[in-house]
């Protein structure tokens, strides 16, 4: 295959680098003397690479497979176990809930049916009768409903609970489901930039601490960083801390600059004017730690 860059030159190298490739990623032997990436580290001949692909694929192919084949099934089995757990209890406890009310109900038109008007004592059974004497002389039907009262109380309380419980486990639940949903955005922008999604992907910690914040900056891709200055250019964005501030919710390698510049604009550093002389050496000494990487393109 021949460059795209450069006519008449044949792609003889791979471009490993952890960043998006201006040459995407197949490197004639002038591309390799254009792209300021550490050779050693990250530029393999074809067939280096091609020994590479097999190696890794080999080393982690069949385990995986089988890991992956395991954990798929046991989802499969623990979630329609749970399936039917919740299922059960929900036949159980409406079943119990009808067979109370049921009772309930039985109960208040056993009362009805003696009390009822016009009926006469001696035709009513011997059970009833008793009933209904118990009810003239004694305070049988004020003792059923109070017992009532507090059946209905009882089951009021199951009510909330009912509500209350199954909100928090559905909550809990989705939080659950929502945070793995995020690794799906991580794979999809892993395609544009595998190793500093990964490393920049954990929840911004805001610093208070210039070097720590710059220290974290190590992972943003020079070329990423590019782009966005071309694009406030464009824009002609003057404010970039109100323009960084709308976009913390955006995407991750975004989101992740906007944090950094958010966090150094509240640090006292950055009111004053770093090309002072009296913060010369605080520029100088970032340098030195080499905190900045240098963008490769
Ligand atoms: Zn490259
Ligand atoms: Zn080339």
């Amino acid at each position: 295959m021949s460059c795209a860059y450069h006519i008449g030159n044949q792609i003889q190298l791979i471009c490993l680098a952890p960043h998006k490739c201006k040459f995407q990623r197949k490197l004639c032997g002038e591309c390799l003397f254009e792209h300021e990436v550490d050779v050693k580290l990250y530029i393999a001949p074809i067939k280096k690479f091609q020994e590479l692909v097999t190696q890794k694929l080999e080393l982690s192919k069949p385990n995986n497979e089988l890991e992956l084949t395991a954990q798929i099934l046991n989802f499969k089995t623990i979630l329609s176990s749970t399936q039917n757990m919740l299922k059960q209890i929900w036949d159980q406890l409406t079943e119990s809930i009808k067979q109370i009310f049921d009772m309930i109900e039985m109960e208040d038109k056993s009362y009805q049916k003696i009390i009822s008007n016009n009926v006469n004592p001696t035709e009513l059974s011997n059970t009833d009768l008793e009933k209904l004497v118990q009810i003239v002389e004694g305070k049988s039907l004020d003792f059923w409903k109070e017992k009532k009262n507090s059946y209905l109380k009882r089951l009021e309380f199951t009510k909330a609970c009912l509500d209350q419980e199954t909100r928090a486990f559905c909550e809990r639940l989705n939080k659950e489901r929502k945070s793995i949903m995020q690794l799906i955005t991580m794979v999809g922008n892993s395609q544009e930039n595998t190793q500093s999604i990964t490393l920049i992907e954990q929840v911004y910690k805001r610093k208070k601490d210039l070097y720590e914040v710059l220290i974290q900056t190590k992972n943003i891709d020079g070329s990423f960083l590019n782009e966005i200055i071309a694009m406030l250019k464009k824009e002609k964005i003057t404010n970039c801390l109100e323009f960084f501030s709308k976009q913390i919710k955006d995407q991750t390698q975004l989101k992740f600059i906007a944090n950094v510049i958010l966090n150094i604009n509240e640090i006292d550093f950055n009111k004053k004017n770093y090309s002072l002389k009296e913060n010369e050496q605080i520029s100088k000494n970032v340098m030195k730690k080499n905190i900045f990487r240098k963008t490769n393109h």
